[in-house]
């Protein structure tokens, strides 16, 4: 036996830590972590967002169990991480719980970013083109390849355009029963495709089309699909699939995770997504699948097509101005002073949705959360408040021009110029500069 005396265990005590923001997690709910910190060490900034003051901070994790979208967490020196993992040796404290249930693990055999091109008559829509740049970015961030897959009859020529867009492979399913789109069949021929070579993220456009599929094809594999992104991201450390979208009546923007199933699936609605300009000559591999459906055991008949009559619609989406009137306008006689500025433009009448629902002007040219998603050169919005619903629609226009007479308007947050007094007044102003600069007698 020895007879040097022991020195007496010091008892350990559990660090606290501090809290700290998860970069790009915060949805600017409304300031609840700051509400609830006791020593007021949260504070917000102008974006709503908080900055956490670790002085103040004593790690009671308040603001930890508040947040909606798990942006905030406790951060331990590496010294109060050794006394921890002693402490759990010890069996002094049990190993701290996720928040997040673990729930089932994902398949982590999925590998790959998949991008459809939908198409019809052989015409893709450009919705494809805009996923397949946003998926370069994602198969980077991945160290995966991007790759397209196309259905329907005689597309073997779409394939060129998708490497050019970005596309290493091309999947092509090519059978005569895909000639006019039908759920059944499409739905067979890419649950096969995704069963067989297992992609991790699967993008599709958020169109009439699109909008079917996808939930169809989600639905037969039980995996989750986030509709409507407006951001699309990698969580790099957890190869996860950060989908962005609107959510509570687009008061807040919530990023959804698919943990546990695979493929990631996400759609996102045209114009949303810049398109990349297209690397013309790019070449890839085209990998030819067959289609394991008969047409019997199909109950949709396709019996006639008919094309809808484009003449008299408008497709705002598509225009490179927009001249947008609001609530402001006062009545659906008055949308002539916009259409006057439109035309002078070369360009289109858009609406918001009070508008619209006072039947002022037709649904096909309401912007916004529950309109279209435009993208235009040019956005002035005449009369319109600037709603979250509406900006939503509208934001990523190149330049946005506001006119309200309200100079605290929202709209003027996202406008680049604003013009602040009576639309009446200055839209006729503007559309008689605009006819002069036309003729080349206007001097600028
Ligand atoms: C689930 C949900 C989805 C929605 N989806 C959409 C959507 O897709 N698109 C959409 O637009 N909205 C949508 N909304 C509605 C949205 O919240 C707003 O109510 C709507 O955008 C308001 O339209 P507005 O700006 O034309 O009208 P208001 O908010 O009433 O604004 C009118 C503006 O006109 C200005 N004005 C009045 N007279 C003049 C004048 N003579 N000269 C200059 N300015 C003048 C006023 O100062 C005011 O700012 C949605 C709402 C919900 C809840």
């Amino acid at each position: 036996m020895s007879d040097q005396p022991t020195e007496p265990k010091k008892k350990l005590k559990k660090p606290r830590g501090v809290a700290r923001l998860i970069p790009g997690r915060c949805i600017a709910c409304g300031a609840r972590c700051e509400a609830e910190c006791p020593t007021d060490a949260v504070v917000m900034n102008e974006k709503g967002e908080p900055t956490i003051i670790i002085e103040k901070c004593i790690g009671c994790a308040k603001c930890i169990k508040i947040c909606p979208s798990d942006a905030v967490e406790i951060y331990y020196t590496p010294e109060e991480r050794a006394i921890l993992a002693e402490m759990e040796k010890q069996g002094l404290i049990k190993e701290a719980k996720p928040r997040v249930p673990a729930g089932p693990k994902a398949d982590e055999s999925y590998r790959g970013v998949w991008v459809f091109v939908e198409q019809q008559d052989g015409c893709a829509a450009s919705v494809s083109w805009e996923l397949l740049g946003v998926g370069q970015k994602l198969a980077a961030d991945l160290a995966v390849e991007l790759c397209a897959f196309i259905l329907g009859h005689d597309i073997a020529h779409l394939a060129p355009d998708a490497f050019a867009h970005g596309a290493k492979k091309v999947y092509v399913v090519d059978d005569p029963l895909l000639k006019n789109y039908r759920t059944e069949p499409y739905l067979k021929g890419v649950v096969d495709l995704i069963r067989k070579y297992k992609p991790e993220v699967v993008l599709m456009g958020a169109t009439g089309l699109g909008r079917d599929l996808a939930g169809a094809v989600a639905t037969e594999l039980g995996t989750g699909l986030t509709a409507d992104c407006t951001g699309l991201t990698i969580d790099k450390e957890q190869r996860l699939l950060e989908q962005t979208r609107p959510a509570f009546g687009g008061n807040i923007m919530a990023t959804i995770l698919t943990r546990s199933h695979r493929p990631q699936m996400a759609s996102v609605r045209p114009h949303v997504m810049p398109k990349p300009d297209p690397l013309p000559g790019a070449t890839g591999e085209i990998i030819k699948e067959p289609l394991d459906i008969k047409e019997e055991d199909i109950k949709v008949k396709v019996l006639e097509v008919i094309h809808e009559d484009a003449a008299g619609t408008v497709d705002i989406a598509g225009a490179d101005v927009l001249v947008s009137g609001g609530r402001g306008m006062l009545g659906p006689e008055n949308y002539k002073l916009l259409q006057g500025l439109a035309e002078v433009l070369k360009g289109a009448v858009s609406a918001s949705r009070a508008a619209v629902d006072a039947g002022w002007q037709p649904y096909e040219r309401q912007v916004g959360q529950t309109g279209k998603t435009v993208r235009p050169k040019i956005y002035i919005a005449c009369g319109i408040s600037g709603a979250i619903q509406h900006l939503v629609g509208m934001q990523d226009a190149n330049l946005i021009i506001a006119i309200n007479r309200d100079r605290d308007a929202p709209i003027f947050e996202v406008a680049h110029f604003g013009l602040v007094g009576d639309l009446f007044q200055i839209v006729p102003i503007l559309t008689k500069k605009f006819q002069d600069m036309a003729k080349g007698d206007c001097e600028v």
